[in-house]
């Protein structure tokens, strides 16, 4: 507290990160990071621009990555924009796109930063709440809006929507925005990229955090019509020029290009998770179809805050969220094969059962 605030900031609700804690041996299964590097390219294209061209400011319209990430998802690189992790650009997309008179629109349980945000900006927004099995249910969205987000997969759920579904739902709310959120969508569900060509109020964010394992580096994207992106740079240059050093810039492109490391990291995440979800029914974890490098699941004879708190005795940290509809849940990260066999030792212990 200081009396030197602006006013808006005691009012302000902030995001709360997982931690990263120090502690030896720890299994880390709480923020939805990779368990595996990144491409050994990137490294070698960071070291290429980290001596004498750091004097330079970087590419501020990050063309060469644009041009990269457009190729890849087959749009054009005006239908493309980049930043400082997927928050940034969700953080710009909620300036540029998801401020109106009506209020914003989202699941009532979902990425915990959108409220965030609306805090910050002053947005109204309304929460629409997951059905009994905690789906997204699209009808549910057929109310006055100004603007619709959502997660797909959904986090902390892992629950996707097929594309057909969200074509629906463009289709139904052709006049207004409608921002999602595919942050985990590389690990099983369909990306709606292909909608932009016929929904102009489209705009699809992804990030090289999880699946490309670079959660440290801080590249997202956004991809959407270009009137969209247009939008989400005039917010951008009125911020921040430079969210992408060239460092960053370089080991995003290295990345995209290493295709083959891409499609090994992402198969083995999902089989490891196949892994997981079998073992927790085992145990007796009622398990949500997931979609995502992440399962959620509850135990009918343990709370949710028990279970991270008898986790994290044996270093293991999981993601528990103390919250209406969610507190039996436990969010656990995908890891090795490895990882999750050391996670179902554990919890077998913890329940007294044979894993
Ligand atoms: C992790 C995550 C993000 C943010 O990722 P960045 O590291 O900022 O790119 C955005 N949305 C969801 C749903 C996430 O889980």
């Amino acid at each position: 507290m200081s009396r030197f605030w602006s006013p808006i900031v005691a009012g302000l609700h902030p995001y709360v990160p997982g931690e990263q804690p120090r502690i030896p041996d720890l299994l880390k299964l709480n923020t939805n990071e990779s368990p595996f590097g990144p491409s050994p390219t990137v490294a070698e294209a960071m070291a290429a621009e980290s001596g004498d061209s750091l004097r330079l400011y970087p590419d501020p319209e990050a063309m060469a990555l644009r041009e990269t990430l457009a190729a890849y998802h087959n749009v054009r690189p005006d239908q493309v924009f980049v930043g400082n992790g997927s928050d940034e650009v969700l953080g710009h997309a909620f300036s540029a796109l998801l401020k109106h008179d009506l209020p914003l629109l989202f699941p009532d349980i979902g990425y915990s930063f959108y409220p965030v945000w609306c805090g910050l900006l002053g947005i109204s927004y309304e929460t629409v709440p997951l059905d009994e099995a905690m789906r997204v249910r699209t009808e549910d969205y057929r109310r006055p809006a100004g603007a619709i987000i959502l997660a797909n997969p959904n986090a902390p759920t892992g629950i996707a929507l097929s594309r057909a579904e969200i074509a629906a739902l463009l289709a139904e709310h052709a006049d207004i925005p409608v921002v999602v959120d595919e942050a985990y969508v590389d690990f099983g569900a369909q990306t709606c990229i292909p909608l932009i060509a016929e929904y102009p109020n489209l705009l699809v964010v992804q990030t090289m955090s999880k699946s490309r394992a670079l959660a440290g580096l801080r590249v997202g994207y956004a991809i959407g019509d270009a009137g969209l992106i247009e939008g989400l740079t005039r917010v951008k240059d009125s911020f921040n020029s430079y969210p992408l050093g060239r460092p960053a810039q370089a080991g995003a492109i290295a990345s995209v290009k290493d295709e083959a490391f891409f499609q090994t990291c992402r198969l083995a995440v999902i089989e490891a998770r196949d892994r997981m979800v079998a073992g927790l029914s085992r145990l007796g974890f009622e398990v949500l179809p997931s979609s995502a490098n992440f399962v959620f699941a509850r135990h009918p004879g343990r709370s949710g805050g028990d279970l991270m708190r008898a986790l994290r005795e044996k270093a293991i940290l999981v993601r528990h969220f103390e919250k209406p509809r969610i507190a039996d849940f436990l969010r656990i990260t995908v890891g090795t094969v490895g990882q999750v066999d050391r996670l179902l030792g554990a919890l077998a212990e913890i329940l007294g059962r044979n894993s």
